[in-house]
């Protein structure tokens, strides 16, 4: 197996993501069983990325959004974007999975490296890499059929081998889902609780053997109990999986990352809002003892 830490020019991307997806593969056979009393944060050091994040811009319809980002991504880690609305968190959370080539008008520039391969390189293939790194919206959005066909959906449109029933317990079991629904697989997903649907929409993300799963303000919907359930189940899957997050919530971000990356947004030479990123560092750190006055102003809400 090819390391892309000792490669830097790392292996040819259709290469880099079949690795990952043997590897995630593994997942399943790997039940979920960390507790979040036993969560302790992963240091600096000890984290190997999984996303290298370089230079990156982003233009819609030719207006640039965000500038110049760069940071890396811990693999089995939680990465938190915090900072202001609208300094461009979903827009950079999009270029992980290439979402954003489904926004017509938007560009990207700068790299993106993916287990150490160019997640943009000719050879990619986006549907592969949306079924790699799924992503989990702001609003629960099942489909409106039973919670058994929301689950089974993506494992039976990919013709995923093996029990399909197997497949639909050990999703909604990732999900912490399957005591409360396992009784009541046929009815329609719309008659659950909100948290309820956004831990099916975690599920089913599971589902199709994911690597990494992006979360775009995945509680901003729910109460606090279910947030907590929400919260509880990240610090599980982070076990087996990558986490990136996208939280208005600095508290959420506080409780469950273990970086931070803190975006702010100015106005450039021709009067366009741009969001960068002022601050990346451990998580503790960017709450405690920040290095950049902006991000100290923002967590200690002087500004918001
Ligand atoms: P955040 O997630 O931090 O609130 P966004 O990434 O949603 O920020 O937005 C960053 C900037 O990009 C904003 O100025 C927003 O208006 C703009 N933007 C986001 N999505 C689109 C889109 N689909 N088309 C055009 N502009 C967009």
């Amino acid at each position: 197996m090819t390391d892309p830490q000792r490669d830097p020019e790392g292996p040819p991307a259709h290469d880099a993501l079949s690795e990952a997806a043997a590897r995630s593969a593994r997942h399943t056979a790997v039940e979920t069983h960390v507790t979040p009393e036993r969560h302790e944060r992963a240091s600096r050091t000890d984290a190997r990325p999984i996303f290298e994040i370089d230079s990156v811009s982003v233009f819609y319809s030719g207006t640039p959004a965000v500038r110049e980002i760069g940071f890396h991504v811990g693999e089995n880690e939680i990465t938190a974007l915090i900072g202001p609305s609208g300094c461009g968190k979903s827009t950079l959370l999009r270029c992980l999975n290439r979402m954003n080539d489904l926004i017509p008008g938007a560009t990207v520039e700068g790299s993106v490296r993916y287990h150490g391969a160019d997640l943009y390189g000719p050879k990619v293939d986006p549907v592969q890499v949306r079924k790699l790194i799924g992503m989990v919206f702001q609003k629960p959005n099942p489909f409106p059929k039973s919670i058994y066909d929301n689950i089974a959906f993506g494992p039976r449109v990919l013709g995923m081998k093996g029990d399909l029933d197997e497949i639909v317990e050990r999703a909604l079991r990732r999900g912490a889902l399957w005591d409360e629904v396992k009784d009541r697989l046929d009815e329609n997903a719309y008659g659950m609780s909100g948290g309820q649907q956004q831990r099916l929409c975690i599920a089913r993300c599971m589902a199709i053997e994911p690597d990494v799963i992006l979360m775009d303000e995945p509680c901003s919907a729910l109460d606090p109990i279910s947030t907590g359930k929400i919260e509880d189940l990240m610090l599980e899957l982070k076990e087996n999986y990558s986490i990136v997050i996208v939280t208005h919530n600095m508290q959420q971000a506080a409780r469950v990352s273990d970086r931070t990356a803190f975006f702010t947004v100015d106005l450039d030479e021709d009067d366009h809002r741009i969001g960068r990123v002022v601050e990346f560092d451990d998580t503790e750190k960017v709450f405690t003892n920040p290095s950049d006055p902006r991000t100290e102003a923002y967590v200690t809400g002087k500004v918001g």
